[in-house]
C-alpha cells in the first residue's frame, strides 16, 4: 500500500499527490512537527493556523474512510520521527508527497529521501509550474510581474475576450490600477464606508485543543491564541471565499490601498491564510470573482485587481523564488546592516503609523499589503535594516507568510535587496503617501509638514538621507532620477539638516 504524506502547507484540495489516490489503494502520513514550529519565534495564530488545519485533515480523511497515520504535535519532534514510526508500523510502505513548496522544506524532504523510501511527485499548486517559469525568465534581464501577468492572463483566458479574432484584456485595458488608488480624502467623500464584518470562523474543539498546546508548547513566541478565527478546513475555506465575493469585493479595488486607524482589514479578501495552505485554489478565487463580475455584483476595477493579486503577483512571487534560490535568501545589494528594531515586536514606536500597523499585526497576524509595503517595508528600507532580519520578522509575524511567499516579496519588492532583479525602483516614501492614504497622521506626534528636526516625521529626513546614502547605487537608474536630482539640488545647509537628523534618530533607533 501507498503512503501519501501530506504537509502542512499541502492541504487538500491543492494536493498533487493526492489526484490519483484512493483511500483503497493508499493511506495518508500526517506529521506536526514540534521542531518546525520552533524554527522561528512564529506569531501564535500562524502555528495554530498551521497546526490545526493539519489536525483538522487528518480527522475529515479518517471520516471519508482513509486509514491516517497521525503523529500529533504534543509527542513528535520532527518528520523523522513520524517517518520512522510510520515506517515501523508499515514497513513496506512507499511515501509519496507533492514537491514542498518552499526550499527548506524541499532540503529536508531530499535529505530524508536518501534515508527513507519517499519519492515526490510535482506540485500543482500554482497554475504556472516551476519550470514554465523559469522557461519564460530565461532571456529577461529583469523579471517584470507585468509582462509575466499579461502572459498569465493569455494562458489562462481570465478576463479575456475575442475581438476581431484576437484575444484582447476585456474592457480594452490590461490594468486599471489607476482606478484603485482611492486616498482616505476620497473614502471621506464617498461616506467613509465600511465592509459588513468579516465572517469569523470560532475554534472548535480540535482547535481549542491545538491552541492550548500552543500557549504551553510556544509560550516565548510572539502574539496569542486568543482571537484566533480563521478557516482551518475546506468547507470554511469556501466561506470565506463567498464571505469576500458578496461583502467585500465590490469596494476592493477602489480601497485596495487605504489604511484606516482600527479596520485592519478593510475590504480585503484574507484569503491568503487559506490559499496559502491548499485549502483554496487560486484557480476557484479567480473564477469566484469574474463570476461575481459577469453577473454584476462587482466592478471590473474590483475584479482585475484581485486577479491580479492572485495570477499575476502569487504566481510571479513563486517563480522567482524557485529561479533564485537558494542564493536569494542572502542577496543584500544595498549593504544594510541596521539590526531589526525590537519594537517590531511590541508596537511600541512614537510613529503612529507603525504603532497601529505592528499592533494589528502582533494581535491578529495580518496586515494587507498596502500597510507590509508601504508602512513597515518603506520604514525598514530607509532605516538600512538587514534583509534577512527583516524577511525572518516578516516570516514569523504573518500567519499567510511562507517561505517561498516572503522571499521575494520582502527582499526584491520590500528592500530592494535583490538589486532590481524584479522592482524597476525601490519602493521608497517620505510622509505624503501615508498622510494621503491613511488617517494615521492625524493621530501622531510627528509632523508630516516638518522636514528635518526632532519632531518632524521621520520618513521626511529618512526619504532624502536613503538617495544621499545610495546615490551612486542608483546613479544610472532613470526612475529614481527625480529624486536624485531634487537631493543634488537641496542646498547644503538643507542637505546637512537632513543628514544630522537622520544621524540622531537612527543612532536611538539602535540604542
Ligand atoms: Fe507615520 Fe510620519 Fe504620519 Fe507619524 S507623521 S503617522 S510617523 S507618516
Amino acid at each position: 500500500m501507498k503512503t501519501i504524506w501530506i504537509l502542512g502547507d499541502q492541504l487538500p484540495p491543492g494536493n498533487s499527490a493526492l489526484y490519483q489516490a484512493s483511500s483503497k489503494t493508499e493511506r495518508i502520513l500526517i506529521i506536526e512537527s514540534r521542531n518546525l514550529g520552533h524554527h522561528l519565534k512564529y506569531h501564535k495564530k500562524r502555528l495554530s493556523l498551521v497546526y490545526s488545519g493539519l489536525r483538522h485533515c487528518a480527522l475529515e480523511m479518517r471520516a471519508t474512510g482513509w486509514q491516517v497515520d497521525h503523529y500529533p504535535l504534543e509527542d513528535t519532534v520532527d518528520y523523522e520521527t513520524g517517518i520512522r514510526q510510520h515506517l515501523k508500523r508499515h514497513t513496506k510502505a512507499q511515501i509519496y508527497v507533492a514537491e514542498p513548496n518552499d526550499w527548506p522544506t524541499a532540503e529536508v524532504v531530499r535529505k530524508l529521501a536518501k534515508k527513507y523510501p519517499i519519492t515526490t511527485v510535482p506540485t500543482t499548486r500554482f497554475l504556472l509550474a516551476r519550470n514554465d517559469f523559469k522557461e519564460w525568465a530565461a532571456d529577461k534581464k529583469q523579471l517584470l510581474m507585468e509582462h509575466h501577468y499579461r502572459g498569465m492572463r493569455q494562458k489562462t483566458g481570465y478576463l479575456m475576450e475575442k475581438i476581431d479574432g484576437k484575444m484582447e484584456p476585456v474592457g480594452g485595458t490590461w490594468n486599471l490600477d489607476h482606478a484603485n488608488r482611492k486616498t482616505y480624502k476620497d473614502w471621506v467623500k464617498d461616506g467613509s464606508p465600511l465592509p459588513h464584518p468579516r465572517r469569523r470562523f470560532p475554534p472548535d474543539a480540535t482547535t481549542r485543543a491545538v491552541l492550548a498546546t500552543i500557549e504551553r508548547e510556544f509560550a516565548d513566541h510572539p502574539g496569542s491564541t486568543e482571537g484566533f478565527d480563521l478557516p482551518v478546513t475546506r468547507q470554511d475555506a469556501l466561506l470565506a471565499l463567498e464571505d469576500f465575493i458578496t461583502h467585500r469585493l465590490g469596494k476592493f479595488g477602489d480601497y485596495e490601498d487605504l489604511m484606516i486607524e482600527g479596520e485592519p482589514t478593510l475590504f480585503h479578501s484574507v484569503l491568503t491564510p487559506s490559499l496559502n495552505l491548499g485549502l483554496l485554489t487560486p484557480a476557484e478565487c479567480v473564477e469566484a470573482a469574474i463570476a461575481a463580475w459577469k453577473k454584476g455584483r462587482a466592478p471590473l476595477n474590483s475584479v482585475e485587481g484581485f486577479v491580479r493579486q492572485i495570477i499575476g503577483w502569487r504566481e510571479f512571487i513563486n517563480g522567482v523564488y524557485w529561479q533564485k534560490m537558494p542564493a536569494y535568501r542572502e542577496v543584500n545589494a544595498l549593504e544594510a546592516t541596521r539590526p531589526l528594531p525590537s519594537f517590531f515586536y511590541t508596537g511600541d514606536t512614537k510613529m503612529n503609523c507603525l504603532r497601529e500597523t505592528l499592533g494589528q499585526v502582533i494581535d491578529s497576524g495580518y496586515n494587507h499589503h498596502i500597510q507590509r509595503l508601504m508602512v513597515l517595508g518603506n520604514f525598514l528600507l530607509l532605516a538600512g535594516i538587514r534583509p534577512q532580519e527583516a524577511l525572518n520578522w516578516f516570516l514569523e509575524m504573518y500567519v499567510d507568510a511562507w517561505d517561498w511567499v516572503m522571499a521575494a516579496n520582502v527582499l526584491g519588492m520590500v528592500l530592494h535587496a535583490d538589486g532590481g532583479a524584479m522592482a524597476t525602483k525601490p519602493y521608497a516614501a517620505g510622509s505624503g503617501y501615508i498622510s494621503k492614504m491613511s488617517n494615521y497622521c492625524a493621530g501622531c506626534q510627528y509632523r508630516t509638514d516638518e522636514k528635518t528636526g526632532d519632531t518632524a516625521c521621520p520618513f521626511n529626513y529618512l526619504y532624502w538621507n536613503f538617495f544621499d546614502q545610495h546615490a551612486a547605487f542608483f546613479e544610472k537608474n532613470v526612475r529614481v532620477a527625480m529624486p536624485l536630482n531634487s537631493w543634488k539640488k537641496k542646498t547644503p545647509a538643507a542637505q546637512k539638516a537632513v543628514r544630522d537628523s537622520a544621524k540622531k534618530f537612527l543612532a536611538n533607533l539602535e540604542s
